[in-house]
């Protein structure tokens, strides 16, 4: 049996970052994946996610923000290749939504650069947006699309190279107590790992299998994102010059999030709805095939808001969203086993804080304490 200092469980961005961090600091370090490196079944593959930081979902996310945005800038100086590009990203709604109240309040409060757009001017300065008259937009120059696939791998390169061992196609089945470290089993009970430290990065499996006590407050769904491609005559306006990253509010309450087309190897433009079509979804049970109810209605909003894409999808799958509760993350140490942390920083949002959360764990599970405060993410929340 072999010992490390730190064990990760689970390699989607989170345990991705984290390996990179406890690699770089001299740690001992395993990363245990279940699927390859790249895959499909749970909620970082792909290849776009979106970063924006006049973050309507609340300014306690900007220190966390902030700080990945720093570190993701760094980690973009490792590499040739485009880790991040610039798109904008575009907020809209009506005036009095969240989506456009909270994204200019966070602005303000982390003075980040943004703009207010009436409906004449979204309609002028971006064509392919068709949205009704009483709407209002924060624009943020700023906002920019994280190459997904290709920043986990990296991490997980550099951490390879400062030391870091990987096993990918294995499954812990059970973490346990052995004196003062944790043993972890894997399936089939064929081998055995031992670490002072564990951390559990395993997005929707997290409290169906390791950490159960989890349980009340996370659940997983299956939602389903499109790519659609744009009528010919109308194709500049959907390429990041003309079409930023998107978060539009419907008036019936449905939010849609999208990102340009040329952006990454993926053809078409990205889009799904971030609050509807979600179905609730067992960890193992993710099938990449999207109803036709579920088709017809996203085209549906297609044709009122982009009248400039075709309405029929080119392509569609499905990826997990792993809810809290409240929506907001779940970080922190396990009730049970004082050396044993965990992330789960989903409800579809989390991608983007995946270089700071990584960060922050690598720390905790060294006994260090976190660049920014973590407590707004703990699970003691919902006791009061
Ligand atoms: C369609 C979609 C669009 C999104 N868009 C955005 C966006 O634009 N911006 C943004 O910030 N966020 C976005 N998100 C959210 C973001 O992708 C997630 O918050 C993030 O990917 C969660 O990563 P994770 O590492 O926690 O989980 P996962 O990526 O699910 O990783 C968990 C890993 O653990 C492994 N595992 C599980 N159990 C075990 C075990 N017992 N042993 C070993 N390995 C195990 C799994 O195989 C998996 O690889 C989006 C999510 C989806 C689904």
């Amino acid at each position: 049996m072999k010992d490390y200092d730190v064990v990760v469980v689970g390699l989607g961005v989170m345990g991705s970052s984290t390996i990179f961090h406890l690699a770089r600091s001299g740690a001992s370090v395993l990363g245990i994946e279940s699927f390859g490196p790249t895959h499909q079944f749970g909620s970082s593959h792909g290849e776009t996610r979106i970063l924006r930081r006049a973050y309507w979902e609340g300014e306690k996310y900007l220190p966390l923000l902030n700080r990945a945005h720093e570190l993701w800038t760094e980690l973009q100086a490792t590499s040739n290749e485009k880790l991040i590009v610039p798109t904008g990203g575009i907020f809209m709604g009506h005036p009095s939504t969240g989506i456009v109240k909270g994204s200019r309040n966070t602005a303000e409060a982390g003075a980040i650069a943004y703009e207010v757009l009436d409906t004449a001017q979204i309609r002028r300065r971006f064509p392919a947006f068709r949205v009704p008259d009483d709407m209002e937009a924060i624009y943020e120059p700023g906002a920019y699309i994280i190459m997904a696939n290709k920043v986990r791998l990296q991490m997980i390169d550099l951490a390879i190279q400062s030391g870091a061992e990987t096993r990918f196609g294995r499954t812990v089945q059970k973490i346990e107590k052995c004196g003062e470290s944790i043993l972890l089993t894997m399936t089939n009970n064929d081998e055995k790992f031992r670490a002072r430290s564990v951390v559990i990065t395993t997005g929707p499996w997290m409290a169906h299998d390791l950490l159960p006590e989890l349980s009340n407050h996370l659940s997983s769904n299956r939602v389903p994102i499109y790519w659609f491609d744009s009528l010919d005559k109308r194709r500049k306006e959907f390429t990041s010059d003309n079409f930023p990253a998107f978060l539009y509010d419907h008036p019936d309450g449905h939010l849609i999030y999208g990102i340009p087309a040329g952006v990454s190897s993926e053809r078409g433009v990205k889009i799904g709805f971030h609050n509807r079509q979600h179905v609730p979804c067992k960890p193992d049970g993710l099938k990449q095939s999207v109803s036709t109810q579920h088709i017809g209605e996203i085209s549906r909003y297609i044709k009122q808001l982009l009248p400039g894409l075709n309405p029929n999808p080119i392509a569609s799958s499905s990826c997990f969203y792993t809810m809290s509760t409240d929506e907001n993350f779940l970080i922190g140490a396990s009730e049970k086993y004082s050396n044993v942390f965990f992330a789960s920083a989903c409800s579809g949002h989390g991608f983007k804080f995946g270089s700071a959360i990584g960060e922050s764990l690598a720390l905790l599970a060294q006994g260090k304490k976190p660049p920014t405060d973590l407590s707004v993410f703990a699970v003691s929340r919902f006791s009061f």
